[in-house]
């Protein structure tokens, strides 16, 4: 579990820089192209967002555990639907599963307005006390469902789900901009088929697909 109380101090030291811009090095030759996307990820020490236990591999291009039996994702993933979703500074950007909020933290950094929601009560507490987030007032958390979306703040430009969906919320289509783009992993428990989609009208798609990956399931209702 993240312990952000206590005295913890946040230090970004020569050496985890050199190990992030490793990472990063790794990640393009991955294949993301997107420079804005790997700048983002090299700005951001994914160390804060680990518990200390893992600071020594945080910059393995791994998923690991946040708490509550939620993960963060690999770093090539998060760039991967960075990179997918073509941003433009100033858009209205809606993510689904805060988890440890770095994906927003790099949506931020991508300079797009971000409204993030988390089902689970106490990851989206740890946040509100999580320090580094100050560095991002533009970033807005929300304790809910992201099947429901957020209607109040609607229409997205984009829209992103961090978690394996089996079918492609409709609410959340709803909530889209006539132009905006989706990127969400949909699919069974194992494996998910990352999809792109366009909302071409308020009737009609167009969906492309991606590479597979492997997400925790997106569920329904909040849990307290
Ligand atoms: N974007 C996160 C990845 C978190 S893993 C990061 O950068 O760390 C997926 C997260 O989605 C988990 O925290 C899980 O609790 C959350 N989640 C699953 N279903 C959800 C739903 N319906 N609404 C909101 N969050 C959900």
């Amino acid at each position: 579990m993240v312990n952000f109380a206590g005295m913890r101090r946040y230090e970004d030291s020569y050496k985890q820089k050199g190990l992030r811009r490793q990472l990063v090095d790794s990640i393009r030759q991955k294949g993301i192209t997107d420079e804005n996307v790997l700048t983002a990820i090299n700005n951001i020490p994914r160390h804060y967002f680990l518990d200390t236990a893992f600071e020594g591999i945080a910059y393995e291009d791994r998923a690991f555990p946040i708490g509550e039996g939620q993960t963060i994702s690999q770093p090539y993933t998060v760039a991967y639907q960075s990179q997918l979703l073509e941003l433009k500074p100033f858009e209205k950007v809606l993510e689904i599963g805060t988890g440890s909020a770095y994906q927003a933290c790099v949506l931020a950094e991508l300079k797009v307005n971000v409204f993030t929601i988390e089902r689970q009560k106490r990851l989206f507490d740890l946040i509100k006390q999580f320090p580094f987030k100050s560095k991002y007032p533009t970033i807005r958390f929300f304790y809910g469902d992201g099947y429901e979306g957020l209607p109040t703040y609607a229409p997205f430009d984009k829209v992103l789900v961090t978690a394996a969906a089996p079918q492609i919320p409709e609410k959340l289509l709803q909530q889209l901009k006539i132009g905006g783009k989706m990127v969400i992993p949909v699919g069974g428990q194992e494996v998910q088929r990352m999809l792109r989609i366009t909302k071409i009208s308020d009737t009609e798609y167009d969906q492309e697909m991606f590479d597979n990956f492997s997400f925790v399931p997106m569920l329904a209702g909040k849990k307290s």
